[in-house]
């Protein structure tokens, strides 16, 4: 993965023709070197055969209990999506311009293709993107929702690069790299308790709104943003981005449409053996409350005073996997940062 992400910035010998060539494709799309370099954004000169544990990817058995063989690694752009110093999975977008075997192994077919698609010899369908074996599902860029209150999902790894470089600071950004992937609230809830709006900018096309809409199904907090096609056939972020549009006032706008009514501290009440929190909910929260400990206030938010405990049993039940040492430690968090949930 190392040698990925130098080898993307050769200038010189066997990899600088292939690296300025990936180069100038991520440039097209208007990503800055240093944000390549933030994220480890990586090259692969060559179609190569690897070993999983080469990748930095668990080691996995086959039946025998013996390591299971070397796959196929293709050529172009890395994408290692590493959130907390653990790699989730790697994926390779094909360079545009830069010839490839077509992938129809199976079929033995030796057709060179410069373009993903249609392999015009076998009729093979040649991914832009190849996600590399022994990877897990996982919300790429999910670092950056520490410290926000507001996050964006986007479709792809590219778009949420993307945004992250223009408007990091305003919001979290991530993505589930597609629109047909699930998000599994529990295995991220502790990235995801905190935030609110959870927005949604998915492609304007008919993938785009099938997993926007599905998402928005699964918590209240998630609501779906239009990006703003500037010419005919645009349809994502960075689309809008390299048409002149602003992503920073495209999300400013989003964020005021979206937010929770302005915000204030949380109210503590140090108790004798736990310390219980008052926290105000958006008004179309799920999260329930306990006995009479809440009332509703005149803007519509839900204001109720729980236990850590409390807390954690009832976002539990709103569909989070939490504890209440979770929630003990988030809501210290939170009264330090003068955040509300
Ligand atoms: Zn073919």
């Amino acid at each position: 993965m190392d040698g990925c992400a130098a080898a993307l910035w050769a200038t010189v010998g066997p990899l600088a023709d292939g690296a300025a060539r990936a180069r100038a494709w991520l440039a097209s799309r208007g990503l800055l070197d240093d944000t390549l370099r933030a994220w480890k954004i990586g090259y692969n000169p060559r179609e190569s055969w690897a070993g999983r544990t080469a990748w930095g990817l668990p080691e996995e058995l086959n039946d025998k209990g013996q390591p299971k063989k070397a796959f196929k690694i293709p050529r172009g752009v890395v994408i290692p999506c590493d959130i907390s110093g653990r790699l989730w999975y790697v994926k390779v977008r094909r360079v545009p311009g830069e010839p490839f075997t077509c992938g129809n192994w199976p079929g033995n077919c030796q057709h060179i293709l410069t373009e993903p698609g249609v392999c015009s010899a076998c009729g093979f369908d040649n991914a832009k993107y190849l996600q590399i074996k022994g990877g897990r599902p996982a919300m790429f860029l999910a670092d950056t929702f520490k410290g926000q209150r507001a996050a964006v999902l986007t479709e792809g790894e590219f778009d949420a690069l993307l945004l992250w470089q223009a408007a990091g600071d305003l919001a979290g950004v991530a993505t589930l790299g597609s629109a047909s992937k699930d998000l599994d609230l529990r295995a991220w809830a502790g990235y995801l308790l905190p935030i609110s709006p959870l927005i949604l900018a998915y492609d304007d096309d008919t993938a785009g709104s099938e997993g926007a809409a599905k998402l928005a199904g699964l918590t209240a907090r998630a609501k779906s943003a239009s990006v703003p096609a500037l010419r005919p056939g645009d349809k994502d972020l960075t689309d809008f981005h390299m048409a002149g549009g602003d992503l920073r006032a495209w999300l400013l706008a989003e964020l005021k449409r979206h937010s929770p009514l302005p915000s204030e501290p949380i109210v503590s009440e140090p108790g004798k053996s736990q310390q219980r929190v008052t926290v105000r909910w958006p008004a179309d929260s799920q999260v329930g409350v306990v006995g009479d400990e809440w009332r509703r206030l005149p803007d519509g938010r839900l204001e109720a005073s729980y236990t850590p405990d409390q807390l954690a049993l009832v976002l539990v039940i709103a569909g989070y996997d939490v504890t209440a040492a979770d929630v003990q430690a988030t809501v210290a968090g939170l009264i330090e940062e003068s955040q509300v949930i």
